[in-house]
């Protein structure tokens, strides 16, 4: 059986979003921990950030066996500077899964959110993954830092409104509508 995504510890930019904005600056970050659940039980990893000769950044991750090398990326976008961490793979992601022993992105540990596996036909399972739904994308608002740009939606928050629309949830789409609505009044003369 699949693992499900759910049921497995979450290393994100935004968990790490601290010491991501002091590794931008070649801070020192050392022998810091994080706490979480892991197979239902109570767990800790250590990390820091390693700065190597070659230019590039890790955040070294030691749980339980041998510490893992995970490089950070960077890209500069028009507002700011966007941290990534890099998968063994080399795809840049927002968050590594914790499955085992090492972290790797949901597709190398072929991970599964828990909707796909409930059957769509019964009414229970319809709403069960209507919920999960949801989850996803109170989860995806919050990574959300910036919702404007230049007194216009940023793309990433219209993708959230789309999705939203979609889902059946018009509440959030309603709100982003009669905010630009005001936004526009405001600007005419
Ligand atoms: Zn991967």
């Amino acid at each position: 059986m699949a693992t499900l995504i759910e049921s497995c510890f979450k290393l994100s930019t935004k968990l790490l979003r601290k010491d991501l904005e002091k590794a931008r600056f070649k801070q020192p970050v050392q022998d810091e921990y994080l706490n979480f659940l892991h197979n239902g039980k109570p767990s800790a990893l250590n990390y820091s950030i390693d700065y190597f000769i070659d230019g590039n950044t890790y955040l070294v991750v030691t749980f339980n066996t041998e510490p893992q090398n995970i490089l950070i990326a960077t890209r500069d976008l028009t507002f700011g500077t966007r941290t990534y961490l890099v998968c063994g793979c080399g795809t840049r992601v927002n968050a590594l899964y914790l499955k085992n022993t090492f972290f790797a992105c949901r597709n190398c540990h072929k991970l599964q959110y828990k909707s796909t596996t409930i059957n769509n036909s019964s009414i229970h399972g319809r709403y069960l993954n209507e919920q999960a739904k949801r989850l996803r994308l109170a989860e995806m608002r919050a990574e959300i830092d910036r919702i404007f740009y230049r007194s216009k939606y940023t793309k990433r928050f219209m993708r959230f409104l789309k999705l939203c629309a979609q889902a059946g949830l018009f509440g959030p789409v309603k709100d982003a509508t009669e905010t630009m609505k005001a936004i526009n009044n405001a600007q005419l003369p």
